[in-house]
């Protein structure tokens, strides 16, 4: 093991660790959040930024590079530009994202990136305003495109639009969806629905694979595949083959596994590390940092939470059990 990372014993490095910084979110998307009778995280049960900033810090110094804030809802928990500030300054990060559901995108786009923030990433999963209030419950697609106007006006390199495909909601929508990645340049992410989801009522039969969605652009629009930046990059990825702007990513999680190459680590909102959205433990981080074990022992923690890390999920064994906890909680 080369000293000084975080490496499993599966021999995959961690660069990347997302950090989902609250479980609230103003949508409730069917598949990810109750719409009722929920009942939040106390604040002082979350991670404040300063424990959030230090977490980062000695994962840096352990290799990672990459940083993405999640949750639930990253812009519904207050003054998260100044955490962007401060994560933006470690050294070692260089790269910065944050994934939003965009409502409030809008009027913020320009001091997330004025922060410090390099990507972003904007959820949107139907260009039809009653689909999109069925999945999401809420009305707010208009706000939503104009937050993915404003995220390419406030200077974003080419912003990625994630889309879960769900039979029978929105896969009618696929080659639609392509249009708006020639139209608007954004880089699509057609993600494959993941048995992760609120009330367990995930079905095969609502699973549309990737090689289905590709067939489904490809009966509009010739496309090409292109490399990926990096080996742990989730995405299958294509242009148009007649230089249109924008671009198709293939998440395939269920039906193409990459487990192999995967480089991620978690932390959640409440001070937990998973080392796999799948994993059915967590590794309680906040405890030993309220306690007041030093940087090395928490260094010490996270190398021995890696060594935990999964070979893979097993979502398509007959034994696999679904997690109790949900993205909003986890952090997609
Ligand atoms: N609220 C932000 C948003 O929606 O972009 C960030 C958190 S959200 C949990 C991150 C991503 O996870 C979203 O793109 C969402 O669609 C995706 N997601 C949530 N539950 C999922 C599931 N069961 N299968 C696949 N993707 C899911
Ligand atoms: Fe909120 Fe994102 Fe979950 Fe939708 S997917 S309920 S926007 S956290």
């Amino acid at each position: 093991m080369s000293e000084g990372m975080l490496k499993d014993k599966f021999a995959r490095t961690i660069r990347d660790l997302r950090i989902s910084v609250t479980d609230r979110c103003n949508f409730r998307c069917f598949y990810c959040i109750p719409d009722e009778d929920i009942v939040w995280k106390r604040k002082q049960e979350l991670l404040t930024y300063e424990e959030i900033i230090l977490v980062a810090k000695i994962g840096a110094g352990l290799g990672v590079h990459k940083l993405r804030l999640t949750g639930g809802e990253p812009l519904v928990r207050r003054d998260i530009e100044y955490l962007i500030e401060e994560l933006a300054k470690i050294p070692g990060v260089s790269d910065l994202a944050l994934t939003t559901n965009s409502f409030e995108l809008k009027d913020r786009a320009i001091a997330l990136r004025s922060a410090g923030l390099t990507r972003l990433t904007i959820s949107c999963d139907s260009l039809n305003a009653d689909t999109f209030k069925t999945i999401t419950r809420r009305d707010g697609l208009q706000e939503v495109l104009d937050g993915i106007e404003a995220a390419v006006k406030a200077g974003f390199p080419a912003p990625k639009v994630n889309c879960v495909v769900i039979r029978g909601l929105n896969d009618g929508e696929v080659a639609d969806f392509a249009d708006f990645s020639r139209a608007t340049g954004v880089r699509m992410r057609f993600i494959e629905y993941m048995p992760l989801d609120n009330g367990h009522q995930w079905d095969r039969s609502l699973l549309v694979g990737g090689r289905e969605i590709l067939q489904k652009i490809k009966e509009r629009h010739e496309i090409t595949p292109i490399s990926r930046d990096t080996p742990s990059e989730t995405a299958l990825r294509y242009v148009f083959a007649d230089g249109a702007p924008g671009e198709i990513g293939i998440i395939a999680p269920v039906t193409m596994p990459f487990c192999g190459a995967c480089s991620r680590l978690r932390l959640t909102a409440d001070g937990n590390l998973r080392t796999c959205l799948f994993s059915m433990v967590d590794h309680n981080i906040k405890d030993r940092i309220r306690r007041g074990d030093d940087e090395e022992l928490i260094r010490q923690f996270m190398i021995e939470t890696v060594l935990k890390k999964e070979e893979g999920h097993r979502i398509n064994e007959s034994d696999f059990v679904q997690p109790p906890r949900t993205m909003s909680f986890i952090g997609g």
